[in-house]
Parts: structure tokens; sequence; C-alpha cells
């Protein structure tokens, strides 16, 4: 299929801020995403006490309930504002504190530690920063990112995760010459090639 279309295609940190105060956010589900139950296993794997990264978090839901399982959660998310709205959704207090290593950034954790959500963009993050992670849950993350970048971005998350550690990817499927993304569509052939 012809993903050209779509390949030129940039949405700017700015528009992406915009979203969020426009209130223009329908890839927010508030019941979390139905394969995140259907793969929660594969995720996991019988291990506890995991550390999983959600990289473009947003305010997933499903941040909340695998920090409820006893797992540590970190996520980086460009808007400060998505942030904020995913400890007042849950009513999670929270202390807020610059990151030394990147300027500009703040990290937001929850009072009980388990939730850290660092606000700055993806590719200021390294493991020396983060540390690595036993699981990725890839949702509206892969996808969003502008197709000139999805080769930086994919090396950056086999950098940020373990030897065996678990990886899910949500990806969508559609005719890229009718609709211009994001979501935009990643054919399964260039992940094999992003990803090995
Ligand atoms: N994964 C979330 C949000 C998907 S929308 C969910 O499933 O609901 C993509 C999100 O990525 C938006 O919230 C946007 O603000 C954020 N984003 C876009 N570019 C980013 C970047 N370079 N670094 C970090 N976050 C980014």
């Amino acid at each position: 299929s012809d993903v050209g279309s779509q390949k030129e295609r940039v949405v700017t940190e700015e528009e992406w801020l915009q979203k969020w105060e426009m209130g223009n956010i329908g890839f927010h589900l508030e019941e979390g995403h139905p394969l995140f139950q259907k793969y929660l296993d594969v995720l996991l794997n019988g291990r506890s006490g995991l550390r999983i990264f959600f990289p473009l978090c947003g305010k997933a839901v499903e941040m909340k309930w695998l920090a409820d399982m006893g797992h540590s959660v970190v996520g980086v998310e460009i808007s400060e504002q998505a942030v904020k709205e995913f400890f007042s959704d849950h009513s999670l207090p929270y202390c807020e504190e610059p990151v030394h290593e990147i300027s500009g950034a703040k990290m937001f954790q929850s009072t009980s530690g388990n939730i850290s959500l660092y606000c700055c963009s993806i590719y200021d993050l390294s493991s020396s920063i983060v540390g690595k992670f036993d699981g990725v849950w890839d949702r509206g993350a892969l996808v969003a990112v502008n197709p000139c970048d999805r080769q930086r971005y994919a090396s950056l998350m086999i950098n940020l995760v373990e030897k065996n550690s678990s990886y899910l990817l949500v990806t969508v499927s559609y005719d890229p010459n009718k609709y211009k993304g994001p979501p935009f569509y990643v054919p399964e052939s260039e992940i094999k090639s992003l990803f090995g």
C-alpha cells in the first residue's frame, strides 16, 4: 500500500499542546484500551514489581491500573496539562521537580512514588536518565510519532528496554490516502524493519 501521502506530514509539539488545550483528545480512552486487558498477561508474563514504560503517555488510565497492581510506571508526555490531568483525574497527590539532565523538563511523581511522568519530549530521554524497562505499552505512540522520526523513535525504544522485556504495540490499519493522521498508518513490514 502507498504511505507516500503521509511520509512528509509533521505534527509540531505546539499542535499537540493545542489539542490538549482545546480538549481535542479523541484518542484518550476513559475505559482504557480493550487490547490492554487482552494482552496484559503477555506484558507481565507472571512477573511482579516490573518497571513499565509508557511513551507519549497522554493521561492513559492503564498507568494507574499497572501501578495499582504493584508495578512501577514511567511515562513521558510533552503536555504538562495532560500530566496534571492524569493525577487529578485519579485524585493522586504528586510532587514535581526539575530534571537536571534536560533543560526545561520536569518530572511529576505520585506521592506513593510508583508513577513518574516526565514532561518533555521523548527524544530528550535516554537510559542514563530513566533507566531500562521490563515492559512497554505503546499505544498512540509509534503511530503518533512523525513518519520522519520513526527510526529515531524505534532506536531509542530499543535502547530503553531490558533484554527480557515485553513490548506491546498497538497500530491501526487503514488507507493512508484517505486520512492524513495521526494516528499514522505504519505497515507491518516497516515495524519489522524498525524493531527487527
Ligand atoms: N498514549 C496515549 C496518548 C496518545 S496521543 C493514549 O493512549 O491515550 C499522543 C500523545 O503524545 C499526545 O498526548 C501528545 O501530547 C504526546 N506527544 C507528542 N509528541 C511528543 C513527544 N515528542 N514527546 C512526548 N510526548 C509527545
